[in-house]
């Protein structure tokens, strides 16, 4: 009698481990929480990176690597290239301001966007013309034009001579280096003419 109570008392709660096990071990393989969108932390982790500031910024290569996301390090400090084709805002017709992902300088405005079919975002005209420096290229056996950040001097890209009027210039910019603003005023003013439509 005795060894039966003990029997019915041990197998509940045998049972009621093996449940707190299991359920121990769903807990630990679910997915990991969702990585919190890239560009965000990376302004809060880059004290180089403003939009008002204009101060040039100088930081040593090492730095640069401990703050850049390694894809916008590659580019930026290396002088890498991405893929062609890649970039969302390549086909991005948005209204706004297009600044340098590294340190926040304003690089381009929305309006001087063009198709260039290139694969890469391209454009005829920087903001200002000291939002930009040229340097030439005389890499992979081609004679080019190199531009640079004004501001902190990252790699963006190259401008070549085959754009639009009035500049006939064609920026042909890395969209990894390039971080885009809404025109705040622009959306606003869109909005209220399809609510009076
Ligand atoms: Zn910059």
């Amino acid at each position: 009698m005795k060894r039966n109570l003990h029997r019915a008392l041990v197998l509940p709660l045998i049972l009621l481990m093996l449940t707190a096990l299991q359920q121990c071990s769903y807990s630990q393989s679910s997915p990991p929480e969702k990585k919190k969108n890239n560009m965000d932390s990376t302004k809060k982790n880059n004290p180089a990176y403003s939009r008002t500031d204009s101060t040039k910024v100088n930081l040593t290569d090492e730095e640069w690597k401990k703050i850049l996301p390694s894809e916008v390090y590659h580019i930026a400090r290396q002088k890498g290239t991405e893929r062609p084709w890649s970039s969302k805002f390549e086909h991005s017709k948005e209204i706004g301001t297009y600044y340098c992902a590294v340190c926040g300088n304003p690089l381009f405005k929305s309006d001087t966007k063009f198709e260039s079919g290139c694969g890469w975002p391209s454009f005829y005209e920087p903001v200002t013309k000291g939002s930009i420096i040229y340097q030439p290229d005389n890499t992979h056996g081609m004679s080019r034009t190199e531009v640079l950040c004004g501001r902190c001097k990252s790699h963006l890209g190259h401008v070549f001579d085959d754009g639009p009027p009035p500049t006939g210039l064609r920026y042909c910019i890395n969209g990894v280096v390039l971080d885009f603003e809404k025109a705040k005023e622009a959306e606003k003013k869109y909005k209220e003419g399809q609510e009076e439509e």
